[in-house]
């Protein structure tokens, strides 16, 4: 049998930070069922506020309705294109690579996974079969990047530890609310009340605090479904090779918590209850569909408004 390659001094900074440290970490009992009784409560006066109306809450969802609220009221104009669908192939390439006999050469395996996107029936499917060939050409590149740098810089991943590629999870309590969260990787096995699941979400940009609150909300939906938290969560980014960790504690988990509801509540008050949405001028206005009507983030854009947030 082939010897494994040595790990890379890079491999092995972000292997030490990922590592457990100390006595194995066990959440208290009556601590996670006072936080799934406190989410359960609010959700259902938030259902109630909420007329019958279902609301599907995500990690997206979130950061819109904390951003700008009369961009979140805007209709969803979201469509794929190769900068943003990169992801999705590379996740598929890497759970592939996970799985090749003998050593997989990315392009290889990015090449396989478009082959199967393009089978599938869904969106994603749909996206992938339907491209040009300069678009296609485009995401195989960005893809075979992301996939290259996840397989020369990231620690291996032993099938034994479980790792699943776009791990979901939902919640969804007594009310019409459910809250679902999705992650590029989760690694670890259940072992009876200890916290054991690394959760991690892989970037090809730079930093932003947004990051930690998608992780949070993840760690706290996790948290909700199985009673038990996560015990790390790592945003890993791509070109940097650099890791950014929170261990997850009881006050991230009760900070995620309280984010949420406080989304929710927002949501409502500007959808059920017409209360005014606020504009919030930032970074974001570079991509809002709304910019050309919008003096503010128009001012923004240009560089001519000293109250704007500062970029991140
Ligand atoms: S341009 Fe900026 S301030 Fe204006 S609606 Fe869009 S996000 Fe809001």
């Amino acid at each position: 049998m082939q010897e494994p390659a040595p790990l890379t001094p890079v491999q092995e900074t972000t292997l030490s930070l990922l590592r457990r440290s100390g006595d194995a970490l066990v959440f208290d009992e009556g601590f996670v069922t006072h936080l799934r009784d406190q989410a359960e409560a609010a959700l259902a006066v938030l259902s109630t506020r909420l007329g019958g109306e279902t609301l599907w809450v995500s990690k997206g969802f979130l950061a819109r309705v904390h951003g700008c609220e009369v961009r979140h009221l805007a209709p969803d104009d979201f469509a794929w294109r190769p900068a943003t669908a990169a992801g999705f192939v590379a996740h598929k390439a890497i759970e592939l690579a996970l799985n090749w006999r003998g050593e997989p050469a990315p392009g290889e395996v990015v090449d396989e996974a478009l082959a199967r996107l393009a089978d599938q029936a869904d969106g994603r499917g749909a996206y992938v079969a339907g491209l040009t060939d300069g678009e296609l050409a485009e995401l195989r590149s960005r893809a075979v990047d992301r996939t290259t740098k996840f397989l020369q810089d990231f620690p291996p991943l032993p099938l034994s530890a479980h790792p699943v590629l776009e791990a979901a999870a939902k919640w969804r309590p007594p009310g019409t609310i459910e809250l679902s969260g999705k992650v590029d990787l989760v690694v670890g096995r259940p072992a009876g009340r200890e916290s054991r699941l690394l959760i991690i979400d892989f970037k090809s940009g730079g930093h932003s605090p947004f990051h930690r609150d998608d992780l949070r909300f993840y760690a706290l939906v996790q948290t909700m479904r199985q009673g038990v938290p996560p015990r790390k969560l790592v945003t890993y980014y791509l070109d940097y090779s650099e890791s950014e960790v929170e261990d997850v504690t009881e006050g991230a988990l009760e900070a995620a918590l309280a984010r949420t509801l406080d989304g929710i509540e927002r949501h409502i008050e500007l959808t059920a209850e017409g209360r005014e949405p606020l504009k919030k001028v930032g970074v974001a206005c570079r991509w809002c569909p709304l910019q050309s009507e919008c003096a503010e983030g128009t001012a923004f854009v240009r560089g001519d408004d000293p109250e704007a947030e500062p970029d991140l």
